[in-house]
């Protein structure tokens, strides 16, 4: 260790001399003492092992080190404020991106949520009769009506949603699932896992590639509680392929008196094919088979808030109502008010495709894109940043979220590139703003795809690249 090191090693200040400081600056208005006590240990202890370790280039640093080091703590306590979790722009193209947040909620949703929350609710009480309610009630109406479902649950996301009805239906059981749908969603939920958390056993029937119904068939027995169906959402077997669509599932199951399931993941309500999208099939069309329950998210295809929604026939849903394990996994009523907001736009279809943002970026025509590329580039190209290029291009978005896993959707992206920075730097730079901005690279471009960007961002984005004069 150099000189200067070992002199810093010996003037590192004590963390009450540090506070006297920061007192005197008036510090301890906006962060009590004792939490900026624990900073200034954490910025001492930090800097000791970066004195020791060489980490940090310290060659800066002055005796006596006091007003540096307070210098530092007000710096991390000044962060202390700043919520971690921010809005973001998605200029990725991915319409349902889980790491995003998934679905935007509609302004009806966001207005729920403030109404519901700032004060109390009736959350779980019942205004007709004045007693205790449930808090799930408030939307069983509405789900039964779109879907045609004789009784409705909500529950805090789809994986509590496919845990509870395995774990009503099944626990101590057989699960009977085809090979090609033991999926895995997102890197954490796979279904095989999920299944013995719920305590049921995994029957696996079939092979990756082709499953027959006598597969099933052979494989009901006195140990069968559920026939499970999964929506395979992120990936699709192509080729020599075979699975039973769910109407067999459906007459084989009430041969045999054994419940069938389909875990629809996505869950759409109106008929995306109508609007240029891949088939798939709408709720109701899957309850018109007799299927016993179905399983989807409030925040894929739906366009609403994390949630997963659990429709079926009314002995089933009773049951599962009952089981203990729904306390456990109740939705909260923030939720509870964006998802019952959402639902309701859905009374007409017109409606829920011009509210929900997650619908209106799905089916907006490649032509409404490239408009609104126009006007971002020339809003973009006015800010006349030395060396930048930008300029339009087609490509292709997604839906995302395990959701139409092959659609591709024809969209406009504005390819950015610049003479003196590289790309990732761009990149970078855009995804530490106060408001962030992601985007992907490719082949040595910045991309901005504007499916996924909202009009009123613009103004953020042209903010965002004005930073660049800056420096
Ligand atoms: C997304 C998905 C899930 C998990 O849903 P979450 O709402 O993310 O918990 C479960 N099953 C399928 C088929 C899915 O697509």
């Amino acid at each position: 260790m150099d000189d200067h090191r070992k002199e810093l090693l010996k003037h590192l200040p004590k963390i009450d001399d540090v506070l006297l400081v920061l007192e005197k600056q008036g510090l301890f208005e906006r962060t009590a003492k004792e939490i900026v006590k624990e900073v200034g240990r954490a910025v001492v202890g930090d800097l000791r092992e970066h004195i020791l370790s060489g980490k940090e280039d310290l060659t800066e640093w002055r005796m006596p080190l006091i007003e540096q080091v307070a210098d530092r703590v007000r710096g991390r306590a000044k962060l202390l404020h700043q919520p971690r979790l921010r809005r973001v722009v998605n200029a990725t193209g991915i319409i349902l991106h889980t790491n995003l947040g998934r679905s935007p909620l509609c302004p009806q949703a966001v207005a729920a949520i403030v109404e519901v929350s700032r004060g109390y609710s009736n959350l779980e009480f019942d205004l007709q009769q004045g007693r205790r309610g449930l808090r799930y009630d408030h939307v069983q109406g509405i789900l039964c009506t779109l879907t045609g479902a004789e009784d409705a649950l909500v529950v805090n996301n789809n994986a509590a949603a496919v845990l509870l009805v395995l774990n009503t239906l099944a626990a101590g059981r057989e699960a009977i699932v085809s090979r090609g749908e033991l999926i895995e969603i997102g890197g954490e939920f796979r279904i095989p896992e999920v299944m013995e958390k719920s305590g049921a056993r995994l029957r696996e029937v079939g092979a990756t590639n082709r499953t027959h119904l006598k597969d099933y068939e052979k494989a009901i027995s006195g140990e069968t509680g559920l026939i499970l169906k999964v929506h395979t959402s992120n990936y699709k077997i192509v080729g020599f392929t075979e699975e039973i669509a769910l109407p067999a599932l459906v007459a084989l199951g009430k041969k045999h008196g054994v419940p069938v399931m389909d875990d629809l993941g996505s869950g759409c309500l109106i008929d995306l094919n109508r609007y240029g999208l891949e088939r798939e099939p709408t709720v109701a069309d899957t309850l018109l088979t007799g299927v016993d329950v179905v399983t989807f998210s409030g925040d894929k295809l739906l366009g609403g808030p994390q949630a997963g929604i659990i429709l079926g026939k009314r002995e089933i849903l009773r049951k599962i109502k009952n089981n203990p394990l729904n306390r456990a996994l109740r939705i909260d009523k923030l939720t509870l008010a964006a998802l019952e907001a959402t639902l309701i736009q859905y009374l007409n279809p017109e409606t829920a495709l011009s509210e929900i943002r997650t619908l209106r970026a799905l089916v907006a025509p490649a032509s409404a894109m490239a408009q609104m590329a126009r006007r971002l580039l020339g809003g973009l190209r006015r800010l006349n940043l030395a060396g930048f290029t930008f300029s339009l291009q087609k490509g292709v978005s997604l839906a995302g979220g395990g959701s139409l896993p092959t659609q591709e959707i024809p969209t406009a992206l504005i390819s950015v590139r610049s003479a003196s920075l590289p790309v990732n730097k761009i990149e970078e730079r855009l995804r530490q703003l106060d408001v962030p901005i992601i985007a992907r690279i490719v082949d040595d471009a910045l991309l901005l795809d504007l499916r996924t960007i909202a009009e009123e961002e613009f103004a953020l984005i042209k903010k965002g690249f004005q930073t660049f004069r800056e420096s």
